[in-house]
């Protein structure tokens, strides 16, 4: 069967009207089997319960595309190119696993609300799955198929020995107190206890999730186990097993690729401006370490606007800011106020989008003057953009090898609990950079020996990579 023909038949399993039918029967919890179950449906005392609680799926796609799709577009062209075994294409198009559970939880005002939690292991032929948790209202399931599948290429491109996972619970965390979050965190790990495990599945906090939570996860695993269990969560606190340097390690993967660009091009730190969109977690660090290293950071921005100096920004100043202002920038005073729209398509020499998903389109490309863009966050750039970027010379440096300093990270965080010698800040760091370096050199020769962008390269490079394990160990029977 054709690759095209392949995705065709997985798309009209799943993308069926009945939300019974958009998950494979085999995958299903108890937990969701008994949500769904229509014999539980015409309980009257249980009606509006059981209403309430029906699976939805899919919540709405924020803009334009479904992720999955989006990821799977990318994959396409990178099988082509390998020429996949159609067996093998079909396998990794589909997720392993996936994990659908009713998360109830006592409120503080005694009802009982129902959340939906998700974990998608996409596949884990390289090792136990790994991937974040992330809470927000928009959780959906294509969104976790998507992440948990991003993963999977991830931790091939840095050669870490994890498959690709994903998890979430579609809920507000604003809206919640502490201590419905860590019921709410408890309940979820609870459910999936059989699911996570340091051999099995690794979470890590994502979007509106922190150490904190990790830390219930990592207590709430360790009670069930009877003993504790460090290597069943990473980024956690330290003072829990968490690794120095794992904060900042998206970041600093970050600046280490966007200086390997920068050599391959030729163009000298000191003489390049950069523009960088999100200035949370990953977007300060690497603004902050591309400063050190000698670029003029022109831009950051949050998610209420930009601020711009073609002087160049105080980064740590601005990190002070922020830190005393919830986490915003908004009055800044010593920069300009511009729209996240125009920090896009500024004319500097690189492009950190470190915010979210969809920010550059096939609208805003054509505009976008940067000759380097480091994807920072995950799925930043949608395919549509794609080749209107490469046809304009901009190098993209994708996601799943820009931002894939944290999994490394996460990486040692577990190796160093499995050994119980933990290392420090240095040793972490110089590991990480070489990594990195590692990783975008593989990835700049795979796409220059198939004359394709780096982003084709990075999936051919992991794909591959897969496919061979796949391939080694077999189809088991
Ligand atoms: P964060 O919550 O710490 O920061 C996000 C920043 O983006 C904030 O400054 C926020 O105000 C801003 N933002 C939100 N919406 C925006 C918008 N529409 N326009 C402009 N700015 C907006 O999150 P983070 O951990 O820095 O993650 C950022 C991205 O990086 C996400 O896509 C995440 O999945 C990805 N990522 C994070 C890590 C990690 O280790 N933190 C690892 C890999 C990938």
């Amino acid at each position: 069967m054709h690759a095209n023909e392949a995705t065709r038949s997985w798309n009209t399993q799943i993308d069926h009207n009945h939300p019974l039918e958009r998950i494979p029967k085999v995958l299903r919890t108890a937990d969701c089997f008994l949500n769904l179950n229509p014999a539980f449906a015409v309980m009257p005392f249980k009606r509006n319960v059981y209403e309430q609680a029906i699976y939805q799926e899919p919540a709405p796609i924020r803009n334009h595309e479904n992720p999955f799709q989006a990821m799977v577009k990318r994959f396409d062209i990178a099988s082509r190119i390998l020429e996949l075994d159609p067996g093998f294409y079909e396998y990794l198009t589909m997720p392993s696993r996936i994990h659908i559970t009713a998360v109830p939880v006592q409120m503080d005002d005694g009802r009982i609300k129902v959340f939906q939690g998700y974990r998608v292991i996409h596949n884990d032929v390289l090792g136990p799955g790994k991937g974040g948790i992330r809470y927000a209202p928009d959780v959906s399931l294509a969104e976790m198929k998507a992440l948990a599948a991003w993963m999977t290429w991830k931790c091939a491109v840095v050669d870490v020995p994890f498959g690709g996972a994903k998890g979430g619970i579609k809920c507000d965390p604003g809206k919640l107190s502490p201590g419905e979050l860590e019921r709410l965190t408890r309940r979820y790990t609870a459910n999936l206890i059989d699911v996570f495990g340091p051999d099995r599945d690794i979470p890590a906090p994502d979007m509106n999730t922190n150490d904190q939570i990790m830390a219930w996860i990592l207590d709430t695993y360790s009670m069930h186990a009877r003993r504790t269990a460090s290597a069943v969560v990473t980024g956690k606190p330290i003072s829990l097993g968490g690794s120095q340097g794992r904060r900042e390690a998206t970041g600093r993967g970050v600046m280490t690729v966007t200086m390997a660009a920068l050599n391959r091009l030729g163009l000298k730190p000191a003489e390049c401006s950069v523009a960088v969109q999100g200035f949370g977690n990953v977007g300060s660090i690497a603004a902050q370490l591309l400063q050190e290293r000698g670029c003029k950071i022109v831009a950051v921005s949050d998610v209420i606007g930009g601020y711009y100096n073609p002087g160049g920004l105080d980064i740590p100043a601005m990190m002070d800011y922020a830190a005393a202002h919830n986490r915003r920038l908004e009055g800044y005073p010593n920069a300009e106020p511009i729209s996240n729209d125009e920090l896009l398509t500024l004319d500097v020499d690189v492009l950190v989008p470190a915010a979210k998903e969809d920010q550059i389109t096939s609208e805003n490309a054509p505009r976008i003057r940067a000759k380097i863009i480091a994807e920072g966050a995950n799925g930043p750039t949608l395919p549509g953009a794609d080749d209107i970027l490469q046809a304009n010379g901009v190098l993209v440096i994708p996601d799943i090898l820009a931002n894939a300093g944290g999994v490394t990270v996460s990486y040692f965080e577990w190796v160093q609990d499995r050994q119980g010698y933990f290392w420090g800040l240095e040793r972490v760091n110089k590991r990480l950079i070489r990594m990195m370096k590692t990783a975008f050199n593989n990835v700049f020769e795979t796409a220059n020996k198939y004359d394709v962008t780096l982003r084709t390269g990075a999936y051919v490079l992991s794909v591959d990579k897969v496919a061979q394990a796949l391939k080694l160990r077999g189809i088991y029977a």
